[in-house]
């Protein structure tokens, strides 16, 4: 009986988190921009593109819905170009033109370049800093 109900608590804590994460995602596309636009890579192809970021937001939060057991965050997306869930969010390099998936490098910033070791936001963080003296 124990187990039944610490099972129960378990399944309650997860649908609340995933509630509030599809909750969280709804308000920040709706403050997201039309033309903003991210790049999203491939696992399965290889191949990377650009995309409307409130499509990728939106497509992401359907997947989730549509999956309601797995994590939200972690769903691949339909791919485009060869049409398998392979679709993740990714980073252009601003200095190498390197396109990777976010965290590329493990500890590390999310959009830590793994080519050139190149971050925009440690470089955005630089320069408010000296923009601060
Ligand atoms: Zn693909
Ligand atoms: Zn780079």
């Amino acid at each position: 009986m124990k187990n039944l109900i610490y099972a129960g608590v378990i399944v309650l804590c997860l649908a609340i988190v995933v509630v509030m994460l599809l909750r969280g995602g709804d308000e920040a596309a709706s403050e997201i921009p039309d033309a903003e636009t991210t790049w999203v890579k491939c696992i399965k192809c290889n191949q990377s593109y650009e995309m409307s970021l409130k499509q990728y937001l939106k497509e992401a939060s359907e997947k989730s819905l549509a999956n309601p057991s797995s994590m939200p965050v972690l769903l691949p997306l339909t791919c485009q170009k060869c049409g398998q869930d392979g679709i993740l969010k990714a980073y252009k390099c601003e200095k190498c033109g390197e396109i990777f998936r976010e965290n590329s490098v493990p500890n590390d910033l999310p959009d830590r370049c793994p080519k050139c070791k190149h971050s925009a936001t440690l470089a955005k963080r630089e320069a408010n800093k000296a923009a601060q003296k």
